[in-house]
C-alpha cells in the first residue's frame, strides 16, 4: 500500500536541527564537544525559572490552564498590554504554526526573505500556500524589494529581525515607509526571537505597532536570551481580533505546566537576562577582535550569532571543527557554501572556537 501525499507536502524538506552534543558523543566518541550551533544561552536556564519549575512538579497530574493566565497577565503587565493581544505557544515555531492554519488558504501567497528561519517555509508548505521567496541584499533584508512581490494572492509576509541567520536588522524609518506602502490586509510577522542581543538604536520593535492598522504580529520566545530553549515556550502579541482566530485553532494545552511557570518566573529575572546580554556583547567583541587579528572573514551581527565565510566548502570545515569537538552550523542548506554560523559561547568557549577555526582554515 502506498501513502498518497498532497504535493505540497512532498515539496517540504524536513528541518536541520544543530547537532545535539550528545550526538556527536555517540557516533564519533567526541567528549566534551561545545555547540555553537544552535544560538543558545550558553548560561543555561535563568534560574528563578529553574526554581519555578522544579515547584511546579507536583501539579503535574493537572491539566495546564491551555490559556496560560497567569503567564499571559504577566506578559499583560511587562508590556503594558491587555492580556487580549497575547497568544502562548509551544515555541514560537508553534505560533508561525498558528499563523499559518489560522490564515492561510491553498493558493494564497507568503512573501519570505531568503535566507531567512526555514521553520517559515515548512508552515507555509504544509498550509499549502505558496512561498514567495525574495533574496536579500548584502545579507539584509530589502523592504523595497519585498513590497516589489506583494500580489493580489499575498496575504502574509514573514520578517526576521534581527534575521537568522544573518544578524542584520530593519530600521525603524524603513519599516514605517514599508508599512504605507504595503496593502492593508496583509499581516506582517515580526520575529524578534534575538531582540534581547540588539545594540543598534534604529532597530524596529513590532510590538509598537500593534494597536494601530496593518496587522502587525510580533512573535516571541523564551528559548534564547532566557535560556530556555529545552522547555518549549514562546508568544505572539497580536491585535485581539487575530488572536481569537489563534485561540479556536491552538491545541487545547498547546504550552505545558512547567513551560508557563519558568517563563513566568524568567520575565522577571533581569538579572539573569542582564547578565545573558553582556556576556554575549562581551563574547562578540572578543571573538570579532581575534577573527580580524587571525585574517578570518566574518560580518558584524545584531545578534548572539554571525556569519563566517571560511572561503571553502562549508560542510567539509563543519566535519573538521566537529572532529575538534566545536559544534558550528553549516549554511550550505541556507544558499551559503562556504559560510559558517557560530554564536557566542562562555569565554573559554569562544577561546576553543578562534583555537579551532585558526587550526581548520
Ligand atoms: C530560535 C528561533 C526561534 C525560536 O523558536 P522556538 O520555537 O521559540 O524555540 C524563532 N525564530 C527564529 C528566527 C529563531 O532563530
Amino acid at each position: 500500500m502506498t501513502i498518497s501525499l498532497p504535493d505540497y507536502i512532498q515539496s517540504i524538506t524536513p528541518y536541520k536541527p544543530g547537532k545535539p552534543i550528545e550526538e556527536l558523543a555517540r557516533e564519533l566518541g567526541i567528549q566534551h564537544a561545545i555547540k555553537l550551533a544552535s544560538n543558545e544561552n550558553p548560561l543555561g536556564p535563568s534560574p528563578r525559572a529553574m526554581d519555578a519549575i522544579t515547584a511546579a512538579v507536583s501539579n503535574l497530574h493537572r491539566y495546564p490552564d491551555g490559556a496560560g493566565h497567569d503567564l499571559v497577565a504577566r506578559l499583560s503587565e511587562y508590556w503594558k498590554l491587555a492580556p487580549e493581544y497575547f497568544v502562548l505557544g509551544n515555541g514560537s515555531d508553534d505560533l508561525i504554526g498558528m499563523l499559518t492554519r489560522a490564515l492561510l488558504q491553498p493558493g494564497d501567497e507568503v512573501i519570505i526573505p531568503a535566507p531567512s528561519f526555514l521553520m517559515y517555509e515548512i508552515n507555509v508548505r504544509s498550509a499549502g500556500a505558496i512561498p514567495v521567496f525574495v533574496p536579500l541584499r548584502a545579507l539584509a533584508i530589502d523592504l523595497n524589494d519585498l513590497l516589489k512581490n506583494v500580489t493580489t494572492r499575498t496575504r502574509m509576509v514573514f520578517i526576521c529581525n534581527p534575521n537568522n541567520p544573518t544578524g542584520t536588522i530593519i530600521s525603524g524609518k524603513s519599516f514605517d515607509t514599508f508599512l504605507q506602502a504595503l496593502p492593508q490586509d496583509i499581516v506582517v510577522v515580526v520575529d524578534e526571537a534575538y531582540m534581547e542581543f540588539v545594540r543598534d538604536s534604529d532597530c524596529v520593535r513590532g510590538i509598537a505597532y500593534v494597536q494601530k492598522p496593518p496587522p502587525v504580529v510580533t512573535l516571541r520566545t523564551f528559548s534564547k536570551a532566557y535560556g530556555l530553549a529545552g522547555l518549549r515556550i514562546g508568544y505572539g502579541v497580536m491585535k485581539p481580533e487575530l488572536a481569537e482566530a489563534m485561540q479556536r485553532i491552538r491545541q487545547p494545552f498547546n504550552t505545558s505546566l512547567l513551560a508557563q511557570a519558568g517563563a513566568a518566573a524568567a520575565i522577571g529575572d533581569e538579572e539573569f537576562l542582564k547578565r545573558t546580554i553582556r556576556m554575549v556583547h562581551e563574547g562578540l567583541d572578543y571573538l570579532f577582535t581575534e577573527l580580524s587579528r587571525a585574517g578570518i572573514r566574518y560580518f558584524p551581527t545584531q545578534s548572539n550569532f554571525f556569519l563566517i565565510d571560511a572561503g571553502k566548502d562549508a560542510d567539509t570545515v563543519f566535519d573538521a571543527m566537529l572532529r575538534l569537538g566545536v559544534i558550528v552550523r553549516s549554511m550550505t542548506s541556507y544558499g551559503y557554501p562556504t559560510y559558517i554560523r557560530v554564536n557566542t559561547g562562555l569565554p573559554e568557549e569562544n577561546k576553543r572556537l578562534v583555537q579551532a577555526l585558526k587550526q581548520v582554515l
